[in-house]
């Protein structure tokens, strides 16, 4: 049996640290968690990460910016992988785009897919914020697909409603608790 993967619920307070991270970052792209109850439908905790790529001395691939790529450091993978054993897991992977838009680039699927390319790298969906010197643009949630052996989108918000002048992103306008319609 199949089953339609669902989106996590992602409360407002949350979606707006995960913005105000990637606004920090900018125009660096920023990366981490959002951790939740094993079984709950939503998340609950931001775990801010470093993005390994933003250092130059980056030994995998030096010609590359932060602008394209995130890598998390050794610790914080250490974290990620301990958190999966505990009650409130790792759920999501977020990651921003400073180029305004949420997809996940080939190197993504590639960072997300398990070395033998059978599943996810881990349990968990994957969150990309797009954002621009000015707002955010988008955000988009994809999970793993067995059907497609790949990653799916499985929800997608943006447009001009979402923008508020002093935030720069109205999360009561994603939908009240970010439950993505
Ligand atoms: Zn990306």
């Amino acid at each position: 049996m199949t089953t339609k993967p669902t989106p996590l619920a992602i409360p407002d307070s949350v979606f707006e640290e995960v913005y105000r991270e990637a606004r920090r970052a900018f125009p660096f792209e920023c990366c981490g968690w959002l951790s939740g109850a094993r079984d709950g439908t939503s998340v609950t905790v931001v775990r801010k990460c470093v993005n390994a790529q933003e250092s130059v001395t980056h030994p995998m691939t030096p010609e590359r910016g932060a602008e394209t790529a995130y890598v998390f450091t050794s610790p914080d993978l250490l974290d990620l992988n301990r958190s999966l054993d505990t009650a409130e897991p790792a759920r999501i992977i977020y990651h921003s785009h400073p180029n305004g838009q949420a997809y996940l680039s080939e190197t993504d699927r590639g960072v997300a897919t398990s070395p033998w390319g059978d599943g996810p790298a881990y349990p968990v969906q994957q969150l990309v914020v797009g954002i621009d010197a000015q707002r955010l643009v988008e955000a988009s949630l994809f999970d793993w697909s067995d059907e497609e052996n790949g990653f799916v989108e499985i929800s997608r918000d943006g447009g001009p409603q979402v923008y508020s002048p002093t935030l720069h992103c109205d999360p009561h306008a994603w939908g009240g608790s970010h439950s993505w319609g």
